[in-house]
């Protein structure tokens, strides 16, 4: 079990969330984080941080975003091998796709 970063988070990119985890796995690529599951220890210390509620448990993940538990997954391997992990606080993306 994991957490996962949902559509919320797109374009917006706030990286509060990064900060919070105690053990770095979050990583990013032009429009949004995602959490390694394989490095998560489901601590939830990243949730409260996202000022769009982005991050779920990955068993209450709604619905309507489930791919991106599968999402997360995927993404996170890819962008792990070509050096795209994310550990510190950075300037807000908050692109005209960013609802929060
Ligand atoms: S705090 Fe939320 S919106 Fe910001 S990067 Fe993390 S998951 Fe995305
Ligand atoms: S649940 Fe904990 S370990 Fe997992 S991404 Fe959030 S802060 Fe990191």
């Amino acid at each position: 079990m994991a957490h996962v970063v949902t559509e919320p988070c797109k374009d917006c990119k706030y990286t509060d969330c990064v900060v919070e985890c105690p053990v770095e796995c979050f990583y990013q690529d032009g429009d949004m984080l995602v959490i390694d599951p394989d490095d998560c220890i489901d601590c939830g210390a990243c949730v409260p941080a996202c000022p769009v509620e982005a991050i779920f448990s990955e068993s209450t993940v709604p619905s309507q975003w489930s791919s991106y538990i599968e999402l997360n997954a995927t993404k996170a391997t890819a962008l792990k091998a070509s050096g795209h992990q994310i550990t510190k606080h950075q300037a807000p993306l908050k692109g005209p796709g960013c609802k929060g």
